[in-house]
C-alpha cells in the first residue's frame, strides 16, 4: 500500500526509487516522478471511471494512483526488471494489467486516455501513434521543447510536421511545466504536461496529411511554388494558383486550415506523392 495521494512527499518517492539499485538506462528514457506534484496534476486530469492506457510503467508509483481513480489501466513497460517489481508494488489491484513489451510495436487495446511519462526516445514516433490510432486524449509529460512544437503557430522555427499531424486532431493545452529535479535521475530539460483532446479533424483522411506534410516540410524555407514544381510540376502549381493561394508563401506559413485547403486540391495528385515519399516518413521537420 501507498500513501495517499495528497500525503505522498519527495522523500518517500525517492526512496522508492532508488531502493532497488537498479541501474537505470538513458536509452529507455528512465526518469521517474519523484515529485509528487506531477502525479497529482497527472492524476486529477483523468476522469474518474475512465479506462487508462500507460505507456512505460516504470516501478508503477504513477500507474498505483491511476488505478486508484480509473476504471482500469493497462500500462506497458518494455525492461523486465521493472515489469517484476511493478507486479509486487499493483498485485493488490485488480483493475491493472501490465503488458511487457514496447508500446510503439503492440496493439492498443481501445481506451479513453493515454497516460504516460514519456521515455524521452520515443516522443515523437508515440504521439504519431496517438494520432493515428484516434484516442480520444492522451495526458504526457514530455520534454518543454517538443511541447512548445505541439503548440507553435505557423511561421515560427518550432513550426513543423508534428505540429501540423496533431493540431489537425487534437486541441493542446499545456498544463504545466517542471524542472529537471522533479525526475530521477534527473534529465537536462524541463517537462511539460500536456492534454491532447480529439477534435474534427482538420482533413478527415490522415494517410493525405502524413503525405503531404511529408513533402512539403522537407522544404520548410522554401516556397510553396518551388516546392510544386519540383515534385509535382506545372499543372499542380495551377491548380493550387487557382484554388486562391499565394504560392509565393513558405511552407513554414502555411497553417493548419491553408493545408487542409491545400490537400483537397491536391487530391489527383496523391499518387505521385506518395511515389516521391518512397517509405521515407519521419517527424525530424
Ligand atoms: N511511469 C514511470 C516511469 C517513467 S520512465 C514514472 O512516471 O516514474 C519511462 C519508462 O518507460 C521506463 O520505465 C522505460 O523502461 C519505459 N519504456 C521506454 N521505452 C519503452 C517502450 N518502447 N515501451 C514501453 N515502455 C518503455
Amino acid at each position: 500500500m501507498l500513501p495517499e495521494l495528497d500525503e505522498l512527499t519527495r522523500g518517500y518517492l525517492l526512496r522508492l526509487v532508488t531502493r532497488y539499485r537498479l541501474r537505470l538506462r538513458k536509452r529507455l528514457g528512465q526518469h521517474f516522478v519523484v515529485d509528487p506534484s506531477v502525479i497529482r496534476d497527472m492524476v486529477n486530469h483523468v476522469d474518474p471511471g475512465s479506462r487508462v492506457l500507460e505507456i512505460g510503467t516504470g516501478i508503477g508509483i504513477l500507474t498505483y494512483y491511476l488505478a486508484k481513480r480509473a476504471l482500469e489501466v493497462v500500462t506497458i513497460e518494455i525492461d523486465d526488471r521493472f515489469v517484476r517489481i511493478a507486479k509486487e508494488l499493483l498485485g493488490g489491484l485488480a483493475n491493472v494489467s501490465i503488458i511487457r513489451g514496447d508500446a510503439l510495436k503492440l496493439p492498443w487495446p481501445r481506451v479513453d486516455i493515454v497516460v504516460s511519462n514519456v521515455p524521452y526516445s520515443i516522443t515523437s514516433p508515440l504521439i504519431v501513434r496517438i494520432v493515428r490510432e484516434g484516442v480520444p486524449k492522451a495526458l504526457l509529460t514530455i520534454q518543454r521543447e517538443v511541447a512548445d512544437r505541439l503548440v507553435s503557430e505557423p511561421g515560427g522555427d518550432d513550426y513543423g510536421r508534428l505540429t501540423v499531424i496533431v493540431k489537425c486532431n487534437y486541441l493542446i493545452t499545456v498544463l504545466n511545466t517542471y524542472p529537471p529535479g522533479s525526475f530521477y535521475p534527473s534529465p537536462e530539460v524541463y517537462s511539460s504536461l500536456v492534454m491532447m483532446s480529439r477534435r474534427e479533424p482538420c482533413h478527415q483522411h490522415l494517410e493525405e496529411v502524413e503525405l503531404v506534410t511529408n513533402i512539403l516540410f522537407r522544404h520548410r524555407n522554401k516556397v510553396l511554388r518551388w516546392v510544386l514544381s519540383k515534385y509535382l510540376g506545372r499543372e499542380a502549381l495551377r491548380d493550387v494558383v487557382e484554388g486562391g493561394f499565394d504560392v509565393d508563401v513558405r511552407v513554414r506559413q502555411l497553417g493548419i486550415d491553408d493545408i487542409a485547403r491545400l490537400i483537397k486540391i491536391l487530391r489527383p495528385y496523391m499518387g505521385r506523392l506518395r511515389a516521391a515519399a518512397s517509405g521515407v516518413n519521419d517527424y525530424a521537420h
